[in-house]
């Protein structure tokens, strides 16, 4: 476990595809958000983590429900995900 997870109070958004533990069909895994915006109109950026390779990294809350791991699915990259300190 890293110093910033333990520091971070993950939120969930608001709809199905957005609560912490959301899986998608792709295996990403929602881990909800930390109040960084997203970029995306009106989204937030959402902490995913792939359940296939471990791969951790940031999703738009609307692109959730079909994201893809951008290390081994060839989705797109990550968004920043995290509040600097
Ligand atoms: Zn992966």
């Amino acid at each position: 476990m890293n110093n910033i997870d333990v520091l971070i109070n993950w939120q969930e958004g608001s709809g199905e595809f957005v609560e912490i533990g959301y899986l998608n069909p792709n295996g990403q895994q929602c881990c909800g958000h930390c109040g960084v915006p997203g970029t995306d109109n009106f989204q937030k950026a959402y902490k995913t983590e792939c359940t296939i390779c471990g791969y951790v990294y940031g999703t738009n809350g609307s692109g959730m429900f079909e994201r893809k791991c951008p290390e081994c699915q060839g989705g797109a990259p990550g968004i920043k995900f995290w509040r600097t300190i």
